[in-house]
């Protein structure tokens, strides 16, 4: 069964070794910010810098695991129909819309909606880390090193799917920054299976 994630809010839930996890875009070029932390103790959690450092790449796809700060593998990518998605950079917050953005009054962001999704498994908002972001579209160029994020390449109906390696939990949401989307709030799908 598909669950939705409405726009610009975010949904904690658990999933056990071997179950699936599939994330949807169902109207396309919308971001879905991805956390896991292991559910035996919490300290453990997903790592950009260990991911990225062991597959020695900045894109991470299909046959690439995701690996905690303790070098555990806590998913694998198993499917994924748009073949671009971010490791790099932290989930919007109201410092990011205050900052970048210049709002007044900043959205909470996805960190705000992690922060309350995880509250009742007791990760703290100093535990979030960087993020997996699935369907963000970040380029680098590589003489500058300057960062800019693009519309999302997936389409409508696209997806990634995970195969969880340890029992998780997990936070997942429709992000909240209107570069992350091409300018529109949009909700996002998930199902889980196995
Ligand atoms: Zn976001």
């Amino acid at each position: 069964m598909r669950h939705e994630i409405a726009r610009r809010s975010g949904v904690g839930f658990e999933l056990r070794e071997g179950q699936t996890l599939t994330v949807y875009d169902p109207r396309g070029e919308q971001v879905a910010d991805l956390l896991a932390y292991n559910r035996a103790d919490i300290r453990e959690v997903i790592s950009s810098g260990r991911t990225l450092d062991y597959a020695s790449k900045l894109f991470i796809g299909v046959g690439d695991p995701l690996y905690s700060n303790r070098s555990n593998v806590m998913l694998d990518i198993v499917s994924d129909s748009v073949g671009r998605h971010d490791f790099l950079l932290t989930p919007c917050s109201k410092d990011t819309f205050r900052i970048i953005y210049g709002d007044d009054a900043p959205h909470h962001g996805c960190f705000g909606n992690l922060e309350r999704a995880l509250a009742p498994w007791g990760v703290e908002p100093d535990m979030i880390p960087t993020a997996f972001n699935c369907f963000m579209n970040v380029s680098v160029d590589f003489e500058t090193g300057a960062l800019s994020v693009d519309p999302p390449r997936s389409k409508a109906g696209d997806h990634i799917a995970f195969v969880a390696r340890m029992d998780l939990i997990i936070g997942l949401t429709a992000c909240s920054a209107l570069q992350s989307n091409n300018g529109s709030f949009k909700p996002i799908e998930y199902e889980i299976s196995g």
